[in-house]
């Protein structure tokens, strides 16, 4: 198989920053004088780039994005998932104008009509019973976990190693280089250890799981279908069945997160794989832009929950958020749900991504070279990695952060936007396969300037 000369690639990889800067001078410029944000930008994260500074955004429509410098990018990662309806798709933004200037009334904490509208969707979607909404996947998940620990009287949470469900606490922990759990490198500031609130699994593997559910102290088991936050690690045949089986079997609830794995079809991989969670959370693509984020509960459980009259569901018992489903953020997920991300518009989605992958396996073969990609319905990512890694420890171990970056620079300089924190190409109901032929096609040229051919 072929190797990657690492001299090449940082001379390569030097000529594409300084590309950049020099077409990129508006970008440049707003970076180096922000001096009143923490770390320059809006979210620490955003310092996330692959060139010395991130892209100042002016406008997007669509699956395509401009810059403040005037280049225009086909957009593949779609807000990480946020937009995988499409940029200011016109039906949400009908909605919520309509919302904002005539109906009128943001955020009121009275309920509107729109939102048992879209509880029934969801429903029909994921089948889960009961819902309630948040503004971010990340504090549905804190929100469930309270939940669960409550009904359940139980102290701790499982997580596949290399998840990621937002900056939940409990979620931020790996197995370590001895197979022991461990702390996530990089956490900031964990409020006690990782070790008292949380237990660890690789996915992909029952044997570890059943001796973590064993020790009887797991109040659920909280979960991404496939990973899709380390690359797309997929569930080998028999690996839901069997969580299924061992949660079921230790007393362990089943929280299925679907925020990234909703790219499965219209009711994410729950649906698409027949999954039974006792709970299911999702965010980002759902409010087509607009923040929001939704936790569904078997009606069992939410009748529990609601009989538990010593737990302050209602005012101070921890469930909060003044915001969480106000009447814009409620409007938007209905038009999304209603009229963009469809059943039609998923088919288009897929079949787009099926050429995607098909693309990209033949660019692998045909410079022989030691990468794979894994497709989860209308999302795929590449791996520097032969074959795709089975789970969190292993993807982690093929992380490339320089040729990553090279790749996605390259990209950029050249009109094509890839999600900074992956090797993943979204496609939305506005991406065409003349869009993805485009990617094809400089991604070859990479390709090719590495190999020297
Ligand atoms: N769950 C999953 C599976 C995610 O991928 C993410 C974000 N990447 C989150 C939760 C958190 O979403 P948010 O940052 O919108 O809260």
């Amino acid at each position: 198989m072929t190797d990657i000369n690492r001299n090449r690639l940082s001379e390569l990889f030097e000529r594409e920053r300084r590309e950049f800067e020099a077409t990129h001078p508006n970008s440049k410029a707003a970076y180096e004088s922000a001096e009143h944000l923490f770390g320059r930008v809006p979210m620490t994260w955003m310092n996330k780039k692959s060139g010395s500074f991130p892209i100042y955004f002016e406008s997007a429509k669509g699956n395509r994005v401009r810059d403040i410098d005037g280049h225009e990018y086909i957009d593949f990662a779609l807000g990480d998932t946020g937009s995988m309806a499409g940029h200011s798709a016109p039906a949400v933004v009908e909605a919520v104008t309509r919302r904002i200037s005539e109906q009128g009334g943001l955020t009121t904490m009275l309920p509107t009509l729109d939102a048992e509208w879209v509880g029934a969707e969801l429903s029909r979607r994921f089948g889960m019973d009961r819902w309630s909404f948040s503004l971010t996947a990340t504090d549905a998940n804190r929100w469930v976990i309270r939940l669960v620990r409550a009904l359940t009287s139980r102290p701790k949470i499982l997580f596949h190693s290399y998840c990621y469900h937002g900056s939940v606490d409990e979620s931020l922990i790996v197995v370590g280089p001895d197979g022991k759990a461990m702390s996530r490198p990089g956490n900031v500031g964990e409020p006690v250890d990782v070790l008292e609130t949380s237990r660890v699994a690789e996915f992909n593997d029952l044997e570890s799981l059943e001796r973590e559910l064993a020790h009887g102290d797991v109040a659920a088991v909280l979960i991404e279908p496939a990973l899709t936050n380390i690359g797309i690690v997929l569930p080998e045949p028999g690996y839901h069945d069997g969580v299924r089986e061992l949660s079921r079997k230790y007393g362990t609830l089943l929280i299925i997160d679907e925020t990234h794995t909703f790219s499965a079809g219209v009711g994410g991989m729950t649906r698409a794989n027949g999954l039974e969670p006792d709970i299911v959370v999702i965010g980002k693509a759902i409010g087509g832009g607009i923040p929001t984020g939704a936790y569904g509960l078997s009606a069992e459980f939410a009748e529990r929950a609601l009989a538990r009259t010593d737990l302050d569901l209602v005012d101070m018992g921890g469930v909060g958020g003044t915001l969480a489903g106000n009447p814009l953020s409620v409007a938007a997920m209905r038009a999304t749900l209603e009229h963009v991300l469809t059943e039609e518009a998923f088919d288009h989605m897929i079949a787009t991504c099926d050429e995607f992958t098909r693309g990209m396996n033949e660019i692998f073969d045909r410079y022989d070279l030691p990468w794979s990609i894994n497709q989860l319905g209308a999302r795929c990512e590449y791996r520097f990695a032969k074959p795709y890694p089975r789970n969190g420890g292993e993807a982690n171990a093929a992380a490339d952060g320089e040729l990553e970056d090279f790749l996605h620079l390259y990209l950029a300089n050249r009109g094509i936007m890839l999600t900074p924190f992956h090797n993943m190409a979204l496609m939305c109901p506005a991406t065409t396969v003349a869009d993805v032929e485009a990617h094809h096609s400089v991604f070859e040229a990479a390709v090719k300037e590495l190999l020297g051919v």
